[in-house]
């Protein structure tokens, strides 16, 4: 059954690339990474119940798995090459468990076509659903995207608008109103098809001072930059890129904690010196996905969040932590 199950996924997402010398089927992948790139190595787990709810269709989970590990690499500013992929399986029919990997291969492969990423490896266990996924890129050296580099003064960015995959996690039972159904539809897909911001990532190499995807919500993500950057954050909230699917679900003070504190956007968030600012954000809007400003960074620590009348916010939660128990971190 596993064999089948492995031939099956390489079957389903076969991708063609010069450097993979031996792919799926021996003890471990051949990969020629180019001469003169630094490889950057990224891992993400999504766990059933968890990453996803269950019933998520299984092209989304196996779109989602590996969107989730090009968004790092985005946010490095690396270009995508090879993927390994960590499958726990829970024992069903072997219907269904062809049902659920042909999906899940379906959904991966979508993604990974649409990046030039082979699938090169993997492993496949029976326990609880859980999948791995392993990414590896190329980026010159010297130009990754990092999370230390921002500098007082600098701007604050973010691609695309915020808010939206939170904000479609609570919305699960289909709407009787055709226009919040409609609504609510775009907010799920935001939920469970990404779209990793590899472009903007690659277009920011050399000009972000720094950047970090924004997976646990805005206010954590920026905060991991501020912490490794020695500095502090000031946002201000009408600034917020938003929807018009999630203001037309929520009244505007909801969408803006969705914004700032509810994760699995997948946006990136990036510092960049005033001098560059209008050229990167003119970039980025041919590339469409755009980059709104949002802010700024300033002396001191931690992201504080200004309203339109310069009074400051406090947010609801801060963004999502697997473990907020710090004596129950592992
Ligand atoms: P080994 O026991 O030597 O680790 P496996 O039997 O686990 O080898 O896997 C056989 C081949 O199939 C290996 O090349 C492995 O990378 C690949 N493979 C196994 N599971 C997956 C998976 N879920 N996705 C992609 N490749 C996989
Ligand atoms: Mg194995």
């Amino acid at each position: 059954m596993e064999f089948r199950l492995i031939d099956r996924l390489q079957a389903l997402t076969a991708q063609a690339r010069d450097d993979v010398r031996l792919g799926i089927g021996d003890d471990a992948a051949l990969l020629a990474v180019p001469a003169g790139q630094e490889l950057a190595v990224a891992i993400d787990t999504l766990v059933e119940g968890v990453h996803f709810p269950r019933g998520t269709a299984a092209a989304d989970i196996g779109w989602k798995a590996l969107a989730v590990n090009l968004s790092d690499l985005a946010a490095m500013g690396a270009t995508p090459a090879w993927a390994l992929l960590a499958l726990t399986l829970p024992v069903q029919p072997a219907e269904a468990q062809q049902a659920l990997v042909d999906g899940l291969a379906d959904g991966f492969a979508q993604l990974a076509r649409s990046h030039g990423v082979a699938l090169v490896g993997g492993d496949t266990t029976r326990g609880p659903f859980v999948l791995s996924v392993a990414v590896h890129g190329f980026v010159p050296p010297g130009q990754a995207l990092r999370r230390d580099g921002a500098r007082v003064g600098d701007l604050v960015f973010v691609t695309g608008t915020l808010g939206d995959a939170a904000a479609g996690l609570q919305r699960l039972a289909p709407s009787p109103d055709p226009d919040e159904e409609k609504r609510r539809v775009a907010l799920r897909a935001r939920l469970n098809r990404p779209e990793p911001r590899v472009a903007a990532g690659l277009a920011l190499r050399g000009r972000a001072s720094a950047c970090i995807d924004v997976s646990d919500g805005l206010l954590a993500d920026l905060g991991h930059v501020c912490m490794a950057s020695g500095v502090g954050a000031e946002l201000v909230a009408p600034m917020l890129p938003l929807s018009s699917a999630l203001l037309g679900c929520c009244d505007e003070a909801a969408a803006r904690d969705y914004a700032l504190s509810g994760g699995d956007d997948y946006e990136l968030c990036f510092t960049v010196p005033p001098a560059r600012a209008g050229e990167v954000q003119a970039d980025l809007a041919r590339l469409g996905c755009g980059a709104t400003r949002i802010g700024r960074i300033v002396a001191g620590d931690g992201v504080r969040v200004r309203d339109a009348d310069g009074q400051w916010l406090t947010p609801v939660r801060s963004g999502w932590d697997h473990f907020p128990d710090e004596t129950a971190r592992p």
